[in-house]
Formats: C-alpha cells, sequence, structure tokens
C-alpha cells in the first residue's frame, strides 16, 4: 500500500468512527436524525491530509492559526471547503481571515467586530463573496488561571448587538471550549443557558459550537449544533516547530 493509500484507510476509519459517536449520541439525547455539523480541526496536519479528507466527504474544516489556514486555504481553493477559523484572532489579521473564512467562532471583543466589519466589506467588494458567520466565543470559567479565551457571559449581549448590527457578519451563534478539571456537562449546561438568552433577543443566533474529540457526546446533549474534532479524527497534533 502506498502510504497516500494507508493514510486514507486510517482517516477514513478514524472518520467513521466519530461520525458512529456523533449519530449515537444524537439519538440518544433524543435530538432525531438532525445532526450536528462536523467541523474536522485539521490544524498542524498537512494539506494532503484534508486533500483525502475532502476525498471522504468532509466538507467542513477549522484551523486556528492565520498563517497555516491561509496558506492552507489557498492551495486547496479548487475543493470548496468551508474554512472555520477557532483560534484567537488579532484584529490586525481580520483582513487576512476575510479573504478565506467561511466562519469565525472566537469573537470575543467589540474591536475584532470592528476589523472584520472593514475586511469583510473590503471583501466582498472585490470578490463579492457571502456573509461571514460569527461565533461569540464564551469563556466558562471563573478560574483566570485556566482562562481558555472568550468573552465573559455579561459581554456577550452588547457584543450580540454590535455583532447583528455590522454589515456583512452573520451572527450565527455562540462557541465555548469546556475549561480544563471540570466536568464538561456543567460547562455545556451554561453554554445553553447562554444561548437561550441570547437566541431570546436575536432568534435566528441559534448555533452552539461546542464539543472536540474529548467531550462530543456531551456537548451533543446541551444542544451543540456545531463540534470541532481535532485528534480523533487526525491522530495526535505533530510537535509545534
Ligand atoms: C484544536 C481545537 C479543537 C479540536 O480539539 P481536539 O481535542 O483535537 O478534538 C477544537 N476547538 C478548538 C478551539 C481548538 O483549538
Amino acid at each position: 500500500m502506498s502510504e497516500g493509500t494507508a493514510r486514507t484507510a486510517e482517516l477514513a476509519e478514524r472518520l467513521a468512527a466519530v461520525k458512529q459517536r456523533i449519530e449515537s449520541a444524537t439519538a440518544e439525547a433524543g435530538r432525531g436524525d438532525e445532526l450536528p455539523t462536523l467541523i474536522v480541526v485539521t490544524k498542524f496536519h498537512p494539506a494532503t491530509d484534508i486533500r483525502l479528507l475532502a476525498a471522504l466527504g468532509v466538507r467542513d474544516v477549522g484551523e486556528n492559526r492565520d498563517q497555516e489556514a491561509s496558506s492552507k486555504a489557498a492551495e486547496l481553493a479548487g475543493l470548496g471547503l468551508n474554512w472555520h477559523f477557532v483560534g484567537q484572532l488579532q484584529s490586525k489579521k481580520a483582513k487576512s481571515v476575510a479573504k478565506y473564512a467561511h466562519a469565525v467562532h472566537s469573537i470575543d471583543r467589540p474591536g475584532l467586530v470592528e476589523g472584520l466589519e472593514r475586511a469583510i466589506a473590503a471583501e466582498q467588494e472585490r470578490t463579492g463573496r457571502g456573509a461571514l458567520q460569527c461565533f461569540i466565543q464564551v469563556s466558562l470559567d471563573d478560574d483566570a488561571g485556566t482562562h481558555r479565551g472568550g468573552a465573559a457571559p455579561d459581554e456577550v449581549p452588547p457584543l450580540a448587538d454590535r455583532l447583528a448590527a455590522a454589515d456583512g457578519l452573520e451572527l450565527a451563534g455562540v462557541m465555548a471550549v469546556a475549561p480544563l478539571g471540570v466536568p464538561p456537562e456543567a460547562a455545556f449546561e451554561k453554554l445553553a443557558a447562554i444561548s437561550a438568552s441570547l437566541v431570546a433577543v436575536h432568534p435566528s443566533a441559534t448555533a452552539i459550537s461546542a464539543g472536540m474529540s474529548q467531550d462530543l457526546e456531551a456537548a451533543i446533549r446541551f444542544g451543540a449544533t456545531h463540534l470541532r474534532i481535532g485528534s480523533d479524527i487526525l491522530g495526535s497534533r505533530p510537535a509545534v516547530g
């Protein structure tokens, strides 16, 4: 077997196992066959893996660093993938992200909304691209020591209003990473409550981006609509250089 064939077989098997877990958890949660969107987080893995995943039917991929994401997106432009930006984002990177991203999951402050609004407007003028799907990342940590990014819960309503008023940006919903060292259920339950308050004011902002390799079942139980799965599909990430 060639190297590419072996990797395809490995990715196919891991992808099928994750899809099986998603289907079981969705059925167990009584959500019928309303499957959440699977975003395969490909950070640190090569573009060749993403090409193989696309051939296996993957449509949504996630990245967390602009430099890596922009070069992969340029190389794989012909595949028609949706690129989801899931990492901390500096405002000065907004212009670059606007060129390839379908969604940004890590919006945590008004300054970033302003940067993205300007960048998307310029990009829409240039290419006619669609609106950017925007998720507000919420911090579910009380303890700053284990902080994994995001706006505090009380910062969500004003940020949502700002996003909803922005041209070219579409308020999709909320995103969170479960804090380390506590059961994910408590975190995702809190996120579901924050989502419900958001939807009460912005009825179309129903998306909940939650759930990674370790906790996707818990996230589905608490209403996740978008899952961000990396290592259980691609294997452990190569060491960062
Ligand atoms: C890396 C990453 C993921 C994927 O995590 P796995 O544990 O590898 O599934 C999901 N969300 C964010 C924000 C990430 O940075």
